[in-house]
This record gives C-alpha cells, structure tokens and sequence, in this order.
C-alpha cells in the first residue's frame, strides 16, 4: 500500500529524511514513533504530496507519488492528477482542524460534495453513519466549538474517512488531547484497524503501537534506525538509539 525506497528530503540544506525504505502492506498498522525533529511528521507529508521528495521514490496503492513515470523517465503530474492521488489517502493531525463554522455533519459531508460531488442526500446518509461510528450519532448538529478535544478528534476522523481513503495517516492525533479524552480517540482508531484499515500512525502512545501495530518503526535523525514487530522493537531494542528513547518514554 505505501513503499517507500531511498526517499530524501531536504529543507534548504538541512537534510530531514536521509534514505528512508519501507514497506505497508494492506490491511497492516505501522506506528512510527521517535524522538522530536526526527523527520516523522515529514515523512508524513511527503506521503501525503504536502512536501515533495528530493530524491528517492514514493508509491501509495500502486501510485508513483506526484509523479507519472514513461520509460526512464519521470514526469510531474498535473494538480489534478496530485489531487486525485491525494483523494486516496486520509490524514489526521495532532490540531482537530475541523471547519468551526459548519456542524460536525457538514465538516464530514464538506469533502464529497465539493470534490467527489456526492448528492447532498446520499453524502449525509454517509456522514451520519461515519458519525455513529465513532460514536457521535447524538452530536451531528453540534459545532466544534461545542465538542471536547476527544469528540472534535472523532469527528476529524469522520471526515476523513467521508473520502473512502485506501491509506489513513494520523500524525500524533492524541497528543493535543487532555489525558481522559485520549482512550475514546485510540478505540475509534483501534476499530478502524480492526475493520482492516491500512494505517500509519506517528504516536506516543506506546501501549497502542503494542497492541494495534502490526509494524513499528523507531526513526531518528531522519533514518529508520529500526523496525519489527512491536513486541520485538519494545522488549528487545537491538540499537542503543532505540534502548535510550525507550527507556525515557516507556
Ligand atoms: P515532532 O515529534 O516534534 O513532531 P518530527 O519527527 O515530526 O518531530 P518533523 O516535523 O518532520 O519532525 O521535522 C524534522 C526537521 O525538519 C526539524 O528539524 C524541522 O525543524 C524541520 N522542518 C520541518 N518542516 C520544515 C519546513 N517546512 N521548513 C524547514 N524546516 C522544516
Ligand atoms: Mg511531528
């Protein structure tokens, strides 16, 4: 579903992602986790088509990302061939980012009907049963400034999942959240990938990576220092990297 081979990523001359490779398959969980800076949230948008890679190749299901290649060569895809990708993959951040003036309804019946041009009928049909799935069936009238942290975050999963995603990325989506509302968002989520969701998750939540993640990858300084099963990266750390971030997080 996401491969990912030698992908770098600069900022000026700051080198954020130096050679990244790996592999998602459908249906798997990858939690990212790793230390402040570390290029996570990079890697994040470089998937996403917010960043560009400087070097390296990106696919999601099956598509070169941002780019079209004819032989050898490779070729930029037109904006509306990077906002067709785009439409495949549904991204989470840490902030709700919710539109404040629309009910939580209208947030997630927004995206198909202005870019999938859903029937307005058939779209909140959609939105009111995403709404009861993560359990806000008794909140589509509401406003965001009317719901909690937790709700607001549910609902932003809502609306992601309104675009039928092939690929869900959440990027610290707990981490803004006071600490009672962080279990409703992680069960929403711990459902989604029951439900055979392919997910990569950049959380602190190492009890979640154990338990949800099917992969786990620990980055530092813009390389992928390790990966495995959670078990294995979490009882076993083989690189002292990993040891020294463990034992301040865990
Ligand atoms: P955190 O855990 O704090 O979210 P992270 O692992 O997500 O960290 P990134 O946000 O990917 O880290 O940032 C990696 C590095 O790239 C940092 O040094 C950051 O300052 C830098 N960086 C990120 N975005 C930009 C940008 N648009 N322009 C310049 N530098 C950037
Ligand atoms: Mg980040």
């Amino acid at each position: 579903m996401v491969r990912a081979e030698q992908v770098h990523k600069s900022f000026g001359r700051l080198e954020v992602l130096k050679g990244i490779d790996l592999e998602v398959m459908p249906g798997e969980v990858m939690c990212v986790i790793g230390p402040s800076g570390s290029g996570k949230s990079t890697f994040l948008r470089c998937i996403n088509h917010l960043e560009k890679i400087n070097a390296g190749r990106l696919w999601v299901n099956g598509h070169l990302v941002g780019y079209r290649q004819v032989g050898e060569k490779l070729h930029e895809l037109r904006d509306r061939e990077v906002a067709a990708q785009r439409r495949e993959i549904g991204m989470v951040f840490q902030r709700f980012n919710l539109f404040p003036h629309m009910t939580a309804l209208e947030n997630v019946m927004e995206a198909p009907c202005r870019v999938k041009r859903k029937a307005k009928a058939q779209a909140r049909e959609q939105a009111v049963a995403l709404l009861d799935r993560v359990g806000l069936g008794d909140k589509a009238q509401s406003y965001p400034a009317q719901l909690s942290g937790g709700q607001q975050q549910r609902v932003a999963i809502a609306r992601a999942l309104a675009m039928e995603p092939a690929l869900m990325l959440f990027d610290e989506p707990t981490s803004a959240l006071d600490p009672e509302l962080v279990g409703e968002v992680l069960e929403v989520m711990k459902q989604l990938a029951v439900d055979g969701m392919t997910m990569v998750v950049v959380t602190h939540e190492m009890g979640f990576a154990r338990e949800v993640g099917d992969s786990l990858v620990f980055m530092d300084g813009g390389v992928i220092v390790e990966k495995g099963t959670p078990r294995e990266v979490l009882n076993n750390p083989r690189h002292q990297r990993t040891q020294d971030f463990l034992s301040k997080v865990l």
